[in-house]
């Protein structure tokens, strides 16, 4: 995949970059180790203020890394805007508290003296350069989100992002530089996925976190597991959706359009899945149909648009093909499943309708498969126990979201979704003090809150005799 912005509103090659080379990648790495060996022994107070000033420095670029993130591919505007906030907050929130979820741990004294020890604590150390291989469907957040807990628990960052987000890459880079952090605390590596098992092998790097796809995710940590090196996975997802009858249905359809349709329909934790109980499938299926037909999709610089493009032509080739072979074995389309006619200069971008498909069946791909992209499933089911099971009838297991108001119904389903995350009543969404992963083929590892700053760190027994 070459290293380009294309603006996908469009399909014209606006930029494109060279990859590194071998000597570039190799100044890189040791610049990275030798800043490591300074920079871990930083207090956390001077990381908080070199984190903190990043996120005034973001705060203030705000309008224009909303563009370049927009330009490159496809969210709408007022979302890309949204995105660079959210990072904003959650630097601040790990300069908060990094501190104090980091802070040493001290075992009861009985426990200590049973250890045969005087006195013993546990004591988080950073690890070193950690690689991070990123997806273009958040370009900021997703990196920030690595990023933050990692500086501030005295590791370096070497980011190897998307090869189709190559302006936002850059743009981290230069915000971490100019926020005062030390040459070599954080350094975009624009390369290929290809170079990525090279850098994993290199002594210098102690551990990967890898978003994205399920062969990335592979790929990666069969590399790492060669290498002995920490991992945390972030995948793919195809998050159900339950409507149980006690929900506040017209709630519950405007909340599915969103979490279905938000990013363009490409965000690991969209709900994809929508499993309705019978009693009040018709009552969401209208409404829920009825909101996303009149989404306006469009231009993703304009204010007014819901829906942008796909980022890429061959994403928007997979969706289809998904959707072509559901239709083909008996699905029924409720809206959607088409091209939108888009006239003039947008003519040649990557566009596709919000699309809701109903009577859905487990041969059909679509119902193991995640549909990246604005494409809802519909699935009728007689009861909890069948919702629960459909609900699970997925390799992936990232979260969930279940509407219900009947508390004997919420506690069923917090003790059996397969899922990191149980949200009642609303749509998932990350906040910095709350973990985020997955299970089964969503990956392994968490990010965000205490979990997340804790995967890399070298948690050290202090023991005294
Ligand atoms: P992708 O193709 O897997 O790319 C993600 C990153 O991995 C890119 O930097 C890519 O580089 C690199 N990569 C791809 N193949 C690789 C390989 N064999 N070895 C090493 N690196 C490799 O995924 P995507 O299409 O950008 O993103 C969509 C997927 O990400 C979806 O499945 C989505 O659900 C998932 N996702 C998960 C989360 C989460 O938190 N769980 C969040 C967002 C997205 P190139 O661009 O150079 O190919």
């Amino acid at each position: 995949m070459p290293i380009a912005t294309v603006n996908p509103a469009n399909g014209e090659t606006l930029k494109t970059f060279d990859p590194l080379g071998a000597e570039e990648i190799e100044r890189r790495l040791a610049t990275a180790a030798a800043t490591f060996r300074t920079y871990r022994t930083t207090d956390f107070a001077e990381r908080a203020r070199l984190l903190n000033h990043a996120a005034d420095l973001l705060e203030r670029d705000q309008d224009d890394i909303a563009r370049t993130m927009t330009t490159e591919m496809g969210k709408p505007l007022a979302a890309a805007r949204a995105e660079a906030a959210k990072c904003a907050k959650a630097m601040r929130w790990y300069a908060g508290n990094a501190e104090e979820l980091l802070a040493d741990e001290h075992p009861a004294d009985a426990e200590v003296k049973d250890s045969g020890a005087s006195h013993a604590r546990v004591h988080y150390r950073p690890l070193g350069a950690i690689l991070a291989v990123m997806p273009w469907n958040f370009p900021l957040w997703q990196v920030v989100r690595f990023a933050a807990p990692a500086l501030m628990a005295g590791n370096v960052g070497l980011l190897k992002h998307a090869s189709n987000v190559p302006q936002t890459a850059l743009y981290l880079e230069d915000l971490f530089r100019r926020a005062g952090f030390p040459e070599g605390c954080f350094q975009t590596l624009l390369v290929g996925s290809g170079a990525v098992e090279g850098l994993l092998r290199d002594p210098r790097v102690a551990a990967a976190t890898l978003t994205g796809s399920e062969p990335a995710g592979r790929a990666v940590a069969a590399v790492a597991g060669d290498e002995i090196k920490k991992t945390v996975l972030e995948l793919g997802g195809s998050d159900p959706f339950v409507v149980m009858p006690s929900a506040d249905i017209d709630r519950a359809a405007r909340t599915a359009v969103t979490a279905r349709v938000q990013n363009n329909g490409q965000s690991c934790i969209a709900a994809k899945r929508f499993i309705v109980h019978t009693d009040v499938y018709d009552a969401f299926a209208t409404r829920f149909t009825a909101r996303m037909a009149e989404l306006t999709v469009g231009d993703p610089m304009a204010e007014s648009t819901d829906v942008g493009p796909l980022a890429s032509e061959q994403g928007r080739a997979d969706l289809e093909e998904l959707v072509d072979d559901a239709v083909r074995r008996g699905a029924t389309a409720l809206c959607g499943a088409a091209r939108p006619k888009t006239p003039g200069p947008l003519a040649g971008g990557w566009f596709y309708e919000p699309t809701i498909l109903a009577d859905v069946t487990p041969e059909m791909r679509i119902h193991r498969e995640e549909a990246f992209g604005p494409v809802a499933t519909l699935y009728r089911v007689r009861d909890l126990d069948e919702a629960v099971h459909l609900a699970n009838d997925t390799p992936f297991g990232l979260s969930s979201n279940v509407w219900t108001r009947d508390e004997e119904e919420q506690l069923r389903f917090v003790r059996d979704m397969e899922a990191g995350g149980v949200f009642f009543n609303g749509m998932t969404a990350s906040h910095p003090a709350l973990p985020f992963g997955g299970v089964k083929r969503s990956g392994y590892g968490r990010e965000l809150s205490g979990h997340g700053i804790r995967e890399f760190c070298n948690v050290t027994t202090v023991w005294h005799g």
